[in-house]
């Protein structure tokens, strides 16, 4: 089974599909991980040439650490899980992952992921472009004051210090929704047979709930 889950930056999708896999007892991917990892290749050679770049990218692959059950991205066999969150590889990922290249490589490596196992899977073309026949689609989206707030608490767990300014915070990410969007290949939209579910106002433990009875009635269907 496949459940894809969509939608602009701090929508809650991470943290909502993770709980929604553990619960159902499914893998979780996170592929948001996966073009952060080739945009961090990317700055760590130096930002080359990008037909230069694409004619040799880097190897990535994703496992599940042990102990926390959190998925683990590496490069190049290393783990950079924690690198690719930082600032100048969130600024440049949009660019990196608008490479037709690029996603030709990734959605390949999604699809034969999400083809051996029930998975959920995050991320902005899931539904449109990488599983279209996925079992059960949801777009999710939040008031982008409501989503900076809430990438800036994720900030202060990782202790990303400085943080960043709420305004300009609501800046950047709305930024990187338009670019996101109106992209060429594979542009972040709702696949029409998609479920809208607006979560300003929702807790992550309702979202996951939500999700959930979603998947139920369509396994018990
Ligand atoms: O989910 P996250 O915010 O970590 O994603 C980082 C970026 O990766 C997005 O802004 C987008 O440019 C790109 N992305 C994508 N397609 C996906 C997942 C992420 O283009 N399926």
């Amino acid at each position: 089974m496949i459940i894809a889950i969509d939608g602009p930056a701090g929508s809650g999708k991470s943290t909502t599909a993770r709980l929604v896999a553990k619960n159902l007892g499914f893998i979780y991917v996170d592929t948001g991980a996966m073009y952060r990892a080739v945009t961090l290749s990317w700055l760590e050679q130096g930002k080359p040439n990008i037909a230069d770049f694409i004619q040799d990218l880097p190897s990535i692959t994703l496992g599940i650490n042990a102990h926390t059950n959190e998925q683990q991205t590496f490069l190049n066999g290393i783990d950079v899980s924690k690198e690719i969150r930082g600032r100048e590889v969130t600024e440049h990922v949009s660019y990196i992952s608008s490479l037709k290249t690029v996603r030709e490589k990734m959605v390949e490596m999604q699809r034969n992921i999400g083809n051996a196992q029930s998975v959920v899977m995050d991320g902005r073309d899931i539904g449109t472009a990488v599983f279209p026949k996925a079992h059960l689609k949801v777009f999710m989206v939040a008031d982008i004051r409501e989503r900076a707030l809430r990438r800036l608490q994720e900030m202060k767990i990782q202790s990303m210090f400085p943080l960043p300014k709420l305004e300009d915070l609501m800046i950047t990410m709305k930024q990187r929704d338009e670019y996101d969007s109106s992209r060429e290949i594979d542009p972040l939209r709702q696949a029409d047979d998609a479920i809208l579910l607006d979560t300003s106002n929702l807790t992550i433990e309702d979202q996951a709930l939500k999700i959930i009875e979603l998947a139920n009635s369509i396994h018990n269907f």
